[in-house]
């Protein structure tokens, strides 16, 4: 009689027992007798399909699993029915959620200069680029809600919009100011800007001044923390991370009055000290350049963002909003 996947106890007996020998374990008593009959093979069959499922049973218990596939609906932003889980230390419902919401990355949105290089160019949107995407989000019925909505949204379940989106300019360029806000503000849609903030103490005629922010965090805009100045985060003492981290967070809560709660990683580098520094200093939600959509509640300081380079031209900006070359 043969069992689970065509193979009968005293074959798999038999694998064992060489596998036995030659970890050097000597002859491996048999554990049945196939004399024994029928009845004992059956138990040993069960025992067999028993073990499978226990296995499939702790596979199902893993902590990421209850909102896969059955993800929190962004139309109402219901939390998923899963147990609550154990989300150490957050701030939270206790309830694991993923949600898709696109986390648009932007740099610079301006025409590069003449002599650009490859990098610079790939990082520039072209400001009417820049425009027809907007235009495309109004048209195509994304709704722009901003990363303290989709935190809340992880962590509480509160509601998001349907197809809704998120805008993210890194760096906090000059023509944040002069080229981003203005279309913004034609299509009422808010964004978050993460700035480097010596570079805004040093009035860098290349960024934001402390008095632009200013003036877009009073229409609605959020300025967050990008670090002091922009260095490799990985590998370094607390006494640095603080400085990069809580020194920017200072600034910008001096200029403008409110504390940011977000953040962004230098070059997309972070490690477990610098994670653990955020949540120290009351980082709610950071975002990486790790491409993708999927957001959820136990990664809230690792949200994936989709990068918006100065190649993306509508056909793959409207594919991208869709992850559908994924
Ligand atoms: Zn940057």
């Amino acid at each position: 009689m043969t069992f689970l996947f065509g193979i009968s106890p005293p074959e798999s007996y038999n694998t064992l027992s060489k596998a036995w020998k030659t970890l050097g374990f000597g002859r491996m008593r048999h554990p049945i007798s196939v004399r024994r009959g029928y009845w004992e093979q059956i138990g040993w069959g069960l025992g067999w399909v028993a073990a499978l499922l226990a296995g499939l049973l702790i596979i199902g218990l893993r902590p990421v699993s209850p909102v896969l596939g059955e993800a929190a609906g962004v139309d109402d932003g219901d939390a998923a029915s899963g147990p609550a889980l154990s989300l150490a230390g957050a701030d939270n419902d206790g309830t694991l959620r993923e949600i898709d919401v696109p986390i648009l990355m932007y740099h610079y949105v301006s025409d590069p200069p003449d002599d650009a290089d490859i990098y610079r160019l790939d990082l520039s949107v072209a400001p009417h680029r820049f425009r027809e995407q907007m235009q495309y989000l109004a048209e195509h019925g994304y709704q722009v809600v901003s990363l303290y909505d989709v935190d809340r949204a992880l962590r509480w379940g509160a509601a998001l919009p349907p197809r809704p989106v998120v805008l993210t300019f890194d760096d906090g360029y000059r023509d944040a100011f002069t080229e981003v806000f203005p279309v913004l503000e034609e299509f009422g849609y808010t964004a978050t800007f993460f700035v480097i903030t010596a570079l805004l103490d040093q009035g860098h005629p290349d960024y934001l001044t402390w008095a632009m922010a200013g003036q877009m965090a009073q229409a609605g805009m959020s300025i967050e923390s990008h670090t002091k100045e922009h260095p490799n985060l990985t590998a370094r003492d607390g006494d640095f991370l603080y400085y990069q981290i809580q020194g920017s967070l200072e600034s910008i809560e001096a200029h403008l009055g409110t504390r940011p709660r977000l953040f962004c990683f230098p070059g997309g580098r972070w490690d477990e000290a610098v994670l653990a520094m955020l949540r120290t200093l009351g980082v709610s939600a950071a975002v990486t350049t790790e491409g993708g959509m999927a957001q959820t509640t136990d990664a809230s300081l690792l949200m994936r963002r989709v990068r918006i380079s100065g190649s993306t031209d509508l056909a793959t900006f409207g594919a991208l909003l869709r992850w559908d070359w994924e």
